[in-house]
């Protein structure tokens, strides 16, 4: 039996903490892997160390050095090693790394050392291997994890090493220098060592006990998710539940690998699975989850008869294309069409160059812009097999006022996406999990 363990920034965030998480790894010996984050947020208000960082870097741009800018990440890991005990050299580590920053003069570089620190701190502990994820992660000249290589070179490091610690959240990019992934990435550096190394297991351990049904922070207390599938878990953190970044099921899909969600703080609570849809069962749920994420623009194109007008989806996709711009969903009728596309992206004049494009590509007898729309993603098979969920779902919205500027029902009937104004995001959210979970649990006592 081989389990992976990713430990996410609250439970690496000082050195109680890492204790704690020594102590977990070290009460069952199939923990062999562990990946590991930067230290996060001590209490609220607190500055995670990547967060540092990144200021960091922006001195290091503008002045060449680091300043002031490193003396608290320095003496957060000072404070680290000091509370755990460790012979350590930590004074010459943290004297690398400052020049190291300020050699490179890169943002990916500056922000992976929390956790090469991290990693560092841990495998000291740990008494385990340290394995640089710079020598095994890579990625290809377009930016992408190059995955095959990437696992190659993975499992070669961990053979031979009952135990090792890998740093989290970056790799090698193809020109030799550090690149990171994007934040929260390093559930993804977790599922890249599970496959590797073939485990049984891969374990996310975090600060909250599983998935909730929706976003604790917009809904007091809401009910966990004992199993979801794959697919489920795709829709609800690319939606914005970022318990677990959205690319993390990747490496480990392939292999059917679970993925156990797990509390630091309360490490015997059973947590979430997350499953191949062959392995996971129907829980009864109409609903698994709902979530949601803001900043985004519909471009709304309407013209009569549009749908005989051949190739005229393919002349608005050209104008998208040659301004770099992809969209999210697409929504369409007889005779409208709306792309959702992230909002960031048509920023610096990018949008009013787009339209004037698509004018004079298809001639739309209406072109229309929503801007500042959230999309909320009601997620769960069990709504293929529910007559009337959108019904409710809508009535719910109607009920709680909110007025609903798009929809799109994915063909797969896991999910039913809908557009609100930003205002309305987490109102939206609360109205849908008050009709399916408050409601159904007062009825079927699920
Ligand atoms: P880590 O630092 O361990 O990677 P994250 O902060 O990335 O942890 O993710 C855990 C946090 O995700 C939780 O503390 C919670 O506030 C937030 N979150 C958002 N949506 C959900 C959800 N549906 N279920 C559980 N947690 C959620
Ligand atoms: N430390 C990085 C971040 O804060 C990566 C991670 O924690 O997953 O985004
Ligand atoms: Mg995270």
């Amino acid at each position: 039996m081989i389990k992976v363990c990713k430990f996410g920034g609250t439970s690496m965030a000082d050195g109680n903490m890492m204790k704690r998480v020594a102590s977990i790894i070290k009460s069952d010996d199939s923990r062999r892997y562990v990946v590991v984050s930067a230290p996060g947020k001590r209490f609220g208000g607190d500055v995670k160390i990547t967060d540092l960082l990144y200021a960091c870097y922006e001195s290091v741009k503008e002045t060449g050095s680091c300043g002031d800018a490193f003396a608290k990440i320095a003496d957060r890991f000072r404070g680290i090693v000091a509370e755990l005990g460790l012979k350590m050299a930590i004074e010459d580590v943290l004297d690398d790394t400052r020049r190291a920053i300020e050699r490179e003069r890169s943002a990916d570089f500056t922000a992976s050392r929390g956790e090469y620190l991290s990693a560092r701190v841990m495998a000291a502990l740990l008494g385990f291997e340290f394995i640089d994820a710079r020598d095994v992660v890579k990625f290809r000249a377009d930016g992408q994890l190059d995955s095959e290589l990437t696992f190659d070179l993975t499992a070669q490091a961990l053979k031979g090493k009952k135990y090792a610690v890998v740093s989290g959240f970056y790799g090698e990019g193809a020109d030799g220098r550090i690149k990171t992934f994007s934040r929260g990435g390093s559930d993804i550096s977790g599922a890249i060592v599970a496959r590797a190394a073939m485990a049984d297991l891969y374990e996310n351990w975090t600060d909250v006990s599983g998935f909730l049904a929706c976003d604790p922070r917009i809904v007091e207390n809401p009910v966990g998710i004992r199993a979801m599938s794959y697919k489920e878990l795709r829709e609800l953190s690319y939606m914005g539940a970022n318990v677990l970044h959205s690319e993390s099921i990747f490496p480990v899909r392939a292999a059917n690998i679970p993925i156990q969600i797990k509390n630091t703080f309360r490490p015997t609570d059973e947590g979430t699975m997350i499953l191949p849809i062959s392995k996971y069962t129907y829980s009864g749920r109409i609903v698994t989850g709902i979530a949601g994420k803001k900043n985004f623009a519909v471009i709304f194109i309407e013209k009569s008869l549009m749908n005989a007008e051949i190739g005229f989806a393919r002349k608005v996709l050209s104008a998208m294309e040659k301004h770099g711009v992809s969209f999210e969903h697409m929504p369409s009728g007889i005779d409208t069409m709306s792309f959702v596309i992230d909002s960031e992206s048509l920023k610096h004049g990018i949008l009013e160059e787009l339209l004037e494009d698509i004018r004079k590509a298809v001639n739309p007898d209406n072109l229309r812009v929503f801007d500042d729309i959230a999309l909320i993603a009601t997620v769960g098979h069990g709504m293929s097999k529910n007559v009337g969920t959108s019904a409710k779902l809508f009535d719910a919205i109607a009920r709680a006022g909110i007025n609903v500027r798009m929809i799109d029902q994915g063909s797969s009937e896991l999910n039913i996406i809908v557009g609100v104004d930003n205002d309305n995001c987490e109102r939206a959210i609360r109205a849908i999990y008050e009709e399916f979970f408050k409601k159904s649990e007062a009825t079927f006592g699920l």
